[in-house]
């Protein structure tokens, strides 16, 4: 009988390259799985996103939503089209409804230097950027979504929301996240972005924090206000490690780290909540590079590494969590080696060319 634990991974396409990298991830993962053994992966694909709506007048039909609430994780790769909006002028965006829903409220981006991507900054200390980005994503500035108002044509509000209970859920993460780095050369710290020096909304953020702090002494707690933090992201970046902020700020950071290291096709992420969570590149639908295999999906597989490391420990798995260290692995050594060059790195590597050179590195490193 076979022993291997089999989950269930609700797969949303999406929109635009959304379709593209995610079929570039479905496809390392299945090489994995192969390879390494010991937990078996049924991908299940669903339409949603905002050609969904197009067609059909729904973003994401009920068996989507089902689908996913019974999954035992959700890969998402974009959603979205500038052209395809609501009434109100705003975009279709079943992955901020995934957020709300599931209460996904710790949104886990990695930057990182080691993957290869152009560095945008010629000072050496920039081979050292790692840090982890923890954007919360189910309130700030974004609590307002579908609840705007705009008052007579003359003026228009959207209302920040902080509440006690998801900002201490958030640090919680933070701290632990920082715990859990600790083994490395890492300097161990969670940095907090606000603007407490302006918005009662961000002092109460700023209290709260400084409250979970004092429970985890043995982690150094930072405070910048976000204008200081984004030219810390350029002056200093290496200097961070853990960095956790309201989200808004963080939708807009998380961009701007992604430059650091090579761009949007570079940033992997994770929507994390107690019971559920989403996976999925922090890029969006690319339209002016979808069709032409110019999308790198290294965000998307390095996403789907984050997938099977949390697979792994919230079951038990160890497979798992080997299985994310070797798509890491097999990742860093594709750019490592120099061949495949993406577009956004200068190269011509198609998204197929790196999807085979990273499955060739995982048969590659059987046996090893
Ligand atoms: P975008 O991330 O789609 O693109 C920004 C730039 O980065 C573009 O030049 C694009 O070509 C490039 N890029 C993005 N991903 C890339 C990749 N994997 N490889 C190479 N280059 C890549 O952001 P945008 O243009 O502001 O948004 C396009 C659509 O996506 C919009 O409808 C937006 O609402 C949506 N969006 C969705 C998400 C999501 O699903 N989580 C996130 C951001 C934007």
């Amino acid at each position: 009988m076979s022993t291997e634990k089999a989950f269930h991974i609700c797969v949303l396409p999406g929109d635009g390259i959304g379709v593209e990298v995610t079929a570039a991830a479905a496809a390392v993962l299945e090489a994995t799985q192969t390879y390494s053994g010991g937990f078996a992966l049924t991908l299940e694909h669903h339409v949603a996103g905002a050609g969904a709506y197009r067609e059909t007048g729904i973003a994401m039909s009920d068996e989507a939503w089902r689908a996913a609430e019974d999954a035992d994780a959700i890969f998402l790769g974009a959603m979205g089209l500038p052209d395809i909006r609501f009434d109100d002028g705003t975009e279709i965006a079943p992955q901020l409804d995934l957020r709300f829903k599931f209460n996904l409220y710790a949104g886990v981006r990695p930057v990182s230097a080691k993957r290869g991507g152009a560095r945008m900054l010629s000072d050496p200390r920039a081979e050292n950027i790692d840090f982890v980005l923890v954007r919360e994503s189910t309130e700030g500035l974004f609590a307002s979504r579908g609840k705007g108002e705009v008052l007579g044509d003359r003026e228009a509000r959207d209302t920040m929301v902080i509440t006690r209970q998801t900002s201490e859920r958030l640090f919680a993460f933070a701290f632990d996240q920082a715990r859990r780095r600790k083994t490395s050369s890492h300097c161990n710290k969670v940095t907090l972005v606000d603007k407490s020096n302006v918005f009662v909304s961000m002092a109460f953020f700023r209290k709260v924090f400084d409250e979970v702090a004092g429970t985890n002494p043995e982690i150094d707690a930072e405070r910048v206000y976000i204008d200081a933090c984004a030219l810390d992201f350029i002056r200093r970046p290496w200097d961070f490690d853990v960095v956790v902020t309201e989200n808004m700020f963080g939708d807009i950071l998380s961009d701007l780290a992604a430059g650091l290291v090579g761009g949007m096709g570079f940033a992997p992420s994770a929507d994390i909540g107690d019971e559920r969570a989403v996976f999925q590149p922090a890029h969006g639908s690319a339209p002016d590079i979808v069709g032409s295999g110019r999308a790198n999906p290294t965000a998307a597989i390095l996403s789907a590494a984050m997938m099977l490391d949390w697979l792994g420990h919230r079951h038990g798995v160890s497979q798992c969590l080997d299985a994310a260290k070797l798509i890491d692995k097999a990742v860093e050594e594709v750019f490592f080696d120099g061949q495949v060059r993406t577009y956004d790195m200068g190269g011509t590597s198609s998204t197929a060319d790196l999807t085979d050179a990273v499955i060739e590195k995982i048969k590659g490193s059987q046996g090893k």
